[in-house]
């Protein structure tokens, strides 16, 4: 699998959610190490600089993001929140978050890992308790697992990005309509004749 991070879903928590990937089958753990995770703060743009991250900011990281997922998850089904699951985020959340500073060059946001699970944590509360929630949609890629916001007109996005499972779903489909040998007419019919249908007079 691809190491490096991605962002598709619209929201840095949702991408944040997806860094345990393909969750039902092999999953493939991004946040690998203290440096990958540090990567991910700053990819995502939730900071541009960030201090060193150890072991402990990896492991406090993977158990928001559960959270998160757990809290996404819920939300996608109308189910109630995992109180566990609720508290993590909320306890993270009310911590020191990232703060932006204003320099002659602009803006810029300096951070220590903490602080940048802390945003991240207060993205996801900002994400569940907003006008976006009637859009999350689970990739249609069934090893996938990654929920976006569809923005779509018609909400018709099938896929959390082409490059990412788009493009491997239709190759995917392609190469199955060309295995199945053509079915004459008849062996597709369905296997229970309708009662309702009068047998055919001749
Ligand atoms: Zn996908």
């Amino acid at each position: 699998m691809n190491p490096n991070h991605v962002f598709v879903c619209g929201n840095p928590a949702l991408d944040f959610a997806a860094t345990l990937r393909a969750r039902r089958s092999v999953r493939f753990e991004m946040f690998a190490t203290p440096d990958r995770l540090a990567a991910w703060y700053v990819e995502s743009g939730i900071v541009d600089a960030v201090s060193p991250a150890a072991e402990p900011d990896v492991e406090r990281a993977r158990a928001v993001r559960e959270a998160v997922y757990e809290l996404v998850s819920a939300r996608r089904r109308g189910e109630d929140y995992p109180a566990p699951a609720l508290a993590t985020v909320n306890l993270t959340a009310r911590g020191p978050a990232a703060a932006p500073q204003l320099t002659p060059s602009g803006r810029r946001t300096e951070a220590t890992p903490q602080e940048a699970l802390s945003t991240v944590a207060r993205e996801a509360v900002e994400l569940l308790a907003g006008p976006d929630v009637p859009l999350l949609k689970e990739c249609d890629n069934p090893e996938c697992t990654r929920v976006y916001i569809d923005r779509s007109r018609g909400m018709r996005r099938q896929w959390c990005g082409m490059e990412s499972c788009g493009n491997k779903m239709k190759a995917a489909a392609y190469r199955a309509r060309r295995k199945t040998p053509k079915t004459p007419k008849a062996a597709a019919a369905p296997r229970t004749p309708s009662p309702a249908k009068a047998p055919p007079t001749r």
